[in-house]
């Protein structure tokens, strides 16, 4: 990525962590969550990163077929999430991360330490991503080109022909990993072709930058309104036992969130919402037809300004 864009990414774009000034309008809360999942102390930097020694990824093993893996916010203040979910025949990983340029950050060779050698080279590796920013497919360099790995492309054609969306976004497809399914649903609004990830083994439901506990920024307000409603749908046909988003950028205390591009954040909200949290946002976004800021207990909606929408659309010319 060029310097230009990479700082318009960072500014307004792929960061989702712009500074906004909150405003109290919307006060219905959810009340505290208590996480279903076991890891709620991720690595999150330092106050000296130039002396931190931990590693540049920080693993929760679910079970034997299901990873979350973060990256060290003293290596990029992003520190997102990615999701490894392991089939019969095939391995899904949800997003590359922020990091490339280093030996060391390959999330690749990661895999091999957790999930095996001898596994990866008889099983498809599957990679996708939640949507196009540059902290969630920068770690592709790593997995491009290398045998039984296939790479979706990125750009909002490429993920439709992929998964054969005619109807985009009203479809979801299904894809089976053996004796693994996986839902795919269209979830635009935060950027054109964010898609959301429902595992019927685990019954996550994997959000990308569309829901997490931050700031979360909207780009098409009525595809984000239409995107929510359709999840809040999915998760009445579906158990869901978690949402989860790419990131935190939330404190544990309420209405606290962490400054713009910390790379020290002690005492971070839970990765993972409920479903009564997005089942309050959906009800709240049915109040409002244009954009507005709206804040609930776990996460803040914040529409894209015009400015913010117009580099947005350049730095997408330029990467797809
Ligand atoms: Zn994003
Ligand atoms: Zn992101």
């Amino acid at each position: 990525m060029k310097p230009f864009i990479c700082i318009i990414s960072i500014l307004f774009v792929s960061s989702c962590t712009t500074p906004i000034s909150v405003k109290a309008n919307s006060t219905e809360l959810t009340s505290h969550q208590i996480s279903t999942i076991a890891k709620s102390d991720w690595i999150h930097g330092s106050e000296n990163c130039k002396t931190n020694q931990e590693s540049t990824f920080d693993v929760y093993k679910h079970d034997e077929q299901s990873f979350i893996i973060r990256q060290n916010k003293c290596l990029t203040f992003e520190a997102p999430f990615s999701y490894i979910l392991v089939g019969a025949q095939q391995i899904l990983v949800l997003d590359t991360g922020a990091l490339s340029d280093n030996p060391e950050f390959s999330l690749y060779a990661e895999l091999e330490k957790i999930i095996g050698k001898s596994q990866l080279a008889v099983k498809k590796l599957l990679v996708v991503h939640s949507h196009s920013h540059s902290d969630h497919y920068q770690g592709d360099v790593y997995f491009n080109g290398r045998k039984n790995v296939e790479v979706v492309k990125k750009s909002a054609s490429d993920v439709r022909s992929f998964f054969s969306f005619s109807d985009w976004p009203q479809e979801e497809k299904t894809i089976d990993l053996g004796g693994r399914k996986i839902v795919v649903i269209p979830t635009p609004g935060h950027q054109e072709e964010a898609i959301s990830i429902y595992d019927h083994h685990t019954k996550w439901l994997m959000t990308g930058d569309t829901l997490y506990p931050g700031y979360i920024y909207v780009k098409n307000w009525q595809a984000y309104k239409d995107s929510i409603d359709r999840l809040t749908h999915f998760t009445k046909n579906n158990a869901v036992t978690a949402i989860m988003g790419a990131h935190i950028e939330k404190q544990k205390s309420p209405n606290s969130y962490f400054p713009i591009g910390s790379i020290y954040q002690p005492n971070e909200a839970n990765l993972d919402l409920t479903v009564e949290s997005l089942q309050l946002l959906n009800k709240e976004l049915k109040h409002h037809n244009k954009p507005r800021e709206i804040i609930l207990d776990d996460f803040i909606i914040k529409p894209m300004s015009s400015l913010q929408k117009m580099l947005s659309n350049t730095a997408r010319w330029f990467t797809q």
